[in-house]
């Protein structure tokens, strides 16, 4: 048995005397929703949808516009310096200019040509998204980014500070096409896949805005949107935050959280990656993931679990199931014990994240007594659990409050 508690335990991040008050009780067999599940939510056609707007760009590019040097694998950092021809090994320079010594100015890059210090802006992007607005935690321990893109469009990054080091949580999509019922996000519905460079970008960002020295340092895809309702993209930014020229994180630092996209979970379990994976289990029967999240309408809980297993076997990595609890909607005791039998037949680890508050949605996170409680029930049944009382609640930060006004 395994039990760890982050931050020490003892803060409860966003957590407001109101927020804490009891839940209306929905009685035992939870009544109506509180907020209807979209009804008329057609899986199909999103799932679609999803795939169109992979295919297709997501904005046209002026002929002339360099391509963002974030988007790139070294290789083809490589392919766009000696088509201007450069000779090759000072794509090798830049690089390191840029991931290992954390500069974008060509001015500074002091070992190339005049010439080329001139000409390198205009053959690779190196700017990054402007920051709209950024908010830290009253501790410092957490930075909240809305940064805008070359179109406008916004999307949030935050980057956390903790014992265990830092993680930068990134958005892979603007908004949520996914809709599960508690999320912020998933109020906003989609506003376009992001490309690899955006995905990337953040994470260069955070790096260089926070000062943050951790070499060690996490990325969690758990920001805004399904990264796997933007597959190619997100795995493209995999490929480059992993290169050996690049960022080199390795693929056990990152985890990619995803609603139960089944199909694409499969075919992430064969690209021959370590990344982590984090499924948002919430549930555990299907009449009630049904209402909270829609996909598996689409995907129901047996299929989400063999996906489960598949990526776990085939890895050689143990899932993270992530259990949101929602007062008086899936933290009774049937629910650990259901939780309990789902974990026990697969290869992973359990995260209970106490419920954080969104404005306008109604629902709520337990009270301290009942998480307790839940863990109680689950800890003793289960290897590893780990209950995360998350990061950032006080700027509107923690996980399924972006999109949300801080
Ligand atoms: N689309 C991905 C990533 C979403 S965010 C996914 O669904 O997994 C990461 C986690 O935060 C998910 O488990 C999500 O369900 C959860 N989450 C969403 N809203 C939340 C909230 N208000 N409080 C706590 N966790 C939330």
């Amino acid at each position: 048995m395994r039990v760890d508690r982050d931050l020490d335990g003892t803060l409860i991040y966003g957590m407001t005397e109101s927020q804490s008050s009891p839940t209306p009780d929905l009685g035992p067999d939870l009544g109506p929703p509180l907020v209807p599940a979209p009804a008329d939510i057609e899986l199909d056609a999103l799932a679609r949808d999803a795939e169109a707007a992979e295919s297709t760009p997501a904005r046209s590019r002026i002929p002339s516009a360099p391509p963002s040097f974030f988007g790139l694998l070294p290789e083809e950092v490589e392919g766009a310096l000696v088509a201007a021809g450069w000779p090759g090994y000072r794509a090798h320079q830049v690089l390191d200019w840029v991931y290992a010594k954390r500069t974008r100015d060509p001015g500074a890059m002091s070992n190339l040509g005049k010439a080329q210090r001139e000409q390198l802006g205009g053959l690779v992007d190196l700017a990054l998204p402007r920051i709209h607005k950024q908010i830290q935690s009253p501790k410092g321990d957490s930075v909240k980014y809305a940064l805008e893109l070359s179109d406008k469009t916004r999307v949030e990054s935050v980057a956390m500070l903790s014992k265990r080091g830092v993680t930068l949580c990134v958005s892979t999509q603007a908004g949520c096409g996914m809709a599960c019922v508690f999320c912020a996000t998933g109020t906003l519905g989609l506003t376009r896949n992001l490309k690899a460079d955006e995905i990337v970008a953040q994470v260069v960002h955070m790096l260089e805005t926070t000062g943050w020295e951790d070499p060690g340092f996490n990325i969690v895809f758990m920001g805004m949107g399904e990264p796997l309702a933007n597959y190619a993209q997100t795995l493209k930014a995999i490929n480059v935050l992993r290169a050996d020229e690049g960022l080199r994180v390795g693929s056990r630092r990152i985890t990619l959280s995803t609603c139960g996209m089944v199909p694409q979970m499969h075919r992430l379990a064969k690209e021959g990656l370590q990344v982590g994976l984090a499924i948002s289990l919430h549930a555990t029967t299907d009449e009630l993931r049904n209402r909270l999240v829609p996909i598996n309408r689409r995907y129901p809980l047996r299929e989400l679990i063999r996906a489960a297993d598949f990526y776990a076997t085939h890895t050689g990595r143990r899932v993270t199931l992530e259990y949101i609890l929602l007062a008086g909607v899936n933290d009774k005791k049937g629910d650990a014990e259901r939780l309990a039998d789902i974990a026990n037949a697969l290869p992973c680890k359990i995260n209970l994240i106490p419920y954080n508050p969104v404005p306008q949605l109604p629902w709520q996170r337990p009270t301290d007594e009942a998480i307790q409680r839940f863990a109680d029930w689950l800890f003793p049944r289960c290897p590893a659990v780990t209950l995360r009382w998350s990061q950032g609640g006080e700027i509107a930060a923690a996980c399924g409050q972006l999109g949300a006004k801080a």
